[in-house]
């Protein structure tokens, strides 16, 4: 694979064949089967709902964003598509800029909560270059967001760089900081392939009855989330020391991946959620928009 998610100028890519994965969803706890499919440049990634009257695409866009509660949900008229986050990171971390995504039903398989899954169906099916230039998405000024005592901020930077912070009560998590930033290399020890993808969904055990209680986490299982309780893991092992930031920092690559690429800029997130994520990656298109490439 040529070419990683550095955010510069730099040519597109798409797969070089179809590749096909199934699996429950997290939330509605739906099988799916989806199938990702080579695209002309500036396609960008579409969903496609091959189960609905007249096939509906729902593009992985800003715009498209519907609801963000403990997943990223897009909507495109009547059709939605839910949980996109694991495999749009995949897609960003590795470079797919070009994609049709059939799914026959409302959300994406979950896999092992991981993005793991994804990166070796990419592999798999290869990639190939397009050589029709993606222009690098630049921010005019620093921009921050703030929920609470969670926050988001972007700073222009020359190469993207990503850095998460949590902090539960529980005492198996913690606190923890992890930085991150895309490698030239796909291989390397710290590319995404290696340092973020493997990195699972976590939850917390006294939550889990009043989410289900909610109608959420119909598909989660101790075979595809890692769960937490006040006497520490309940299903161990850990892939990494610090495998939760690890994730909530490969759900904020898939949530920015709306934006196409990252942007040229450190993002820096504290205690955030889907909300936030997808509010920043619009705050950053309206700041793109508004001042583009050269306009300065
Ligand atoms: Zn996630």
């Amino acid at each position: 694979m040529a070419r990683v998610a550095s955010g510069h100028d730099s040519g597109q890519a798409t797969l070089a064949a179809a590749v096909q994965r199934q699996g429950i969803g997290l939330h509605s706890g739906i099988v799916t089967t989806v199938t990702l499919r080579p695209a002309p440049a500036h396609t960008g990634r579409v969903f496609v709902r091959t189960d609905l009257p007249n096939q509906p695409q729902v593009p992985a866009q800003v715009a498209a964003v519907d609801q963000t509660l403990l997943s990223t949900e897009l909507r495109q008229g009547e059709a939605t598509v839910r949980t996109v986050e694991h495999l749009l990171a995949a897609l960003v971390g590795l470079g797919v800029d070009n994609l049709y995504i059939d799914i026959d039903g409302p959300e994406l398989p979950l896999l092992d909560g991981s993005a793991l899954g994804w990166v070796e169906a990419i592999r798999e099916a290869g990639t190939v270059a397009q050589p029709e230039p993606a222009p690098a998405l630049t921010l005019a000024q620093p921009i921050t967001l703030q929920q609470g005592d969670a926050w988001i901020a972007a700073f222009p930077a020359e190469a993207p760089r990503l850095t998460y912070g949590i902090d539960f009560d529980v005492a198996a998590i913690g606190h923890q900081w992890f930085s991150w930033q895309p490698t030239a290399d796909p291989f390397a020890p710290d590319s995404f392939a290696a340092a973020i993808a493997p990195a699972r969904t976590f939850g917390l055990a006294h939550q889990i009855d009043a989410l289900q209680q909610q109608g959420l986490i119909k598909g989660g299982s101790l075979d595809n989330a890692l769960v937490c309780s006040h006497e520490g893991w309940v299903n161990p092992p850990l892939r990494f020391d610090q495998e939760p930031v690890r994730h909530k920092l490969l759900d904020l690559i898939g949530d920015l991946g709306l934006l196409g690429r990252l942007p040229l800029a450190h993002v820096v997130a504290y205690k955030a959620s889907h909300r936030l994520h997808a509010a920043l990656a619009q705050a950053i298109q309206r700041s793109a928009l508004e001042c583009p490439p050269g306009a300065v």
